[in-house]
């Protein structure tokens, strides 16, 4: 049942804290990159300082890089290194289905707990509102990314 798969992957707050701030000192993808294959998509939170571009590698449907850059709170850094990660070398569809999941987590719905791995350290970002944006900024902006290019 769900209320058991939450406990189950219930991290205590020192581990999700560790793992926050070492995706927030030492981001993965976190660069400009130096050719013009990526695609660009600007995300930003105005309750917040976040303001990030992401930049997208696809090709056919698979996502084969993604960098990120820009000013932003811990929250907002350390989620965008952790979604990197999850997300390069996934297919358009796998990598919606990760988002949608990570979307139902912040928004206490039901989610796979397994698929989102290190992501899972924002289970309880619901218990503060004001940074649940900050949380979702970069997920929601790589999705309509994806969406958009899918459609093509
Ligand atoms: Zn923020």
């Amino acid at each position: 049942c769900e209320y058991r798969l939450k406990e189950r992957y219930k991290m205590n707050n020192d581990l999700k804290r560790s793992i926050i701030l070492d995706n927030y000192q030492f981001p993965s993808n976190r660069k400009i990159p130096n050719d013009d294959s990526y695609i660009k998509i600007n995300t930003n939170n105005e309750s917040c300082i976040d303001n990030i571009d992401l930049y997208v590698k696809l090709e056919n449907d698979i996502i084969k890089d993604i960098n990120f850059e820009g000013e932003a709170c811990a929250i907002s850094i350390s989620t965008t290194s952790i979604m990197t990660k999850l997300l390069i070398g996934k297919s358009i569809k796998e990598a919606l289905n990760i988002i949608r999941n990570y979307q139902n987590m912040i928004q206490e719905k039901d989610y796979d707990a397994n698929i989102l791995k290190e992501a899972i350290v924002y289970n309880e970002t619901y218990k503060q509102p004001s940074r649940i944006k900050c949380a979702t900024l970069t997920w929601n902006g790589m999705e309509k990314l994806l969406k958009d290019k899918s459609l093509n």
